[in-house]
């Protein structure tokens, strides 16, 4: 069984002292494929570079909406440069979106996102988009813009009425750790009723853990228990909805077959 881990942070530091280690563990674990979102400038040159170093590694570069107030005054023209350079493993536009939490510092999420949506059209690349409290005003933004390409509502977490107009957009729902959570049941019917092929697999590792596994760190390891939670869920043969959703992926962020 072939798995794709289509959202983690495999560049976050604490990773740093055994990736190699880990990678090779993972990908025993049947783990062909990572993807690696950036959160902005900050790790753009290190997301680029995991994936020149280690196989199996695509990457996408963005700017985080909790970051946004950190970027400088280059990162617009900086994001365009590299998008319009599509170094190899480039394969999408994000970590962006919103967050409307009253925690989270309102001040340039609209405009980081809109920009970023206009970069996914011209630059013809899907788009990782976190979306956080904020479902409606997602798509109806990407309602207006129809980016070509699609993407990945990372996270997903809302109605089934709200999965079914991403998808109608041309976006798959990332499902991950939030479906082993019983008071998440909103999402957990949503995801059981859409479509298989609306669905890809992620961790957000190190973030996101299992219940049961909180305080510990996540990571792609977790795509097994994750797939057969969802077949668990959806009542269809774990094997199925591996294949359904590995391909899903691939054809999402135009991933190469594995060598
Ligand atoms: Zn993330």
């Amino acid at each position: 069984m072939q798995l794709i881990d289509s959202h983690c942070h495999l560049d976050f530091a604490v990773f740093d002292p055994q990736r190699e280690a880990l990678l090779q563990q993972w990908r025993r674990l049947g783990v062909c494929h990572m993807v690696v979102p950036a959160i902005g400038e900050v790790n753009w040159a290190k997301v680029m570079a995991l994936a020149e170093v280690h196989q199996g590694i695509s990457y996408s570069l963005g700017v985080h909406p909790w970051y946004v107030g950190d970027q400088s005054s280059n990162a617009m023209a900086n994001l365009r440069q590299h998008l319009a350079a599509r170094p190899a493993g480039l394969v999408a536009v994000g970590e962006c979106g919103l967050d409307l939490r009253s925690q989270v510092p309102q001040a340039g999420q609209i405009e980081w996102f809109e920009a970023q949506i206009g970069m996914a059209i011209e630059h013809q690349l899907p788009l990782i988009v976190h979306s956080v409290r904020a479902n409606d005003t997602v798509a109806k933004m990407l309602r207006r813009a129809k980016p070509p390409c699609g993407g990945v509502i990372h996270a997903f977490s809302g109605s089934l009425q709200q999965a079914q107009a991403f998808w109608q957009l041309g976006f798959r729902l990332g499902v991950g750790g939030v479906i082993s959570y019983e008071r998440a049941n909103k999402t957990r019917e949503a995801l059981r009723a859409m479509p298989l092929e609306a669905l890809v697999l992620e961790t957000d590792a190190p973030d996101m853990p299992l219940q049961g596994q909180q305080g510990a760190i996540n990571t792609p390891a977790a795509l097994l228990p994750l797939v057969t939670l969802l077949a668990e869920l959806r009542d269809e043969p774990i094997m199925d909805v591996a294949k359904v959703l590995c391909d899903s992926t691939r054809q999402l962020f135009q991933l190469a077959d594995p060598i």
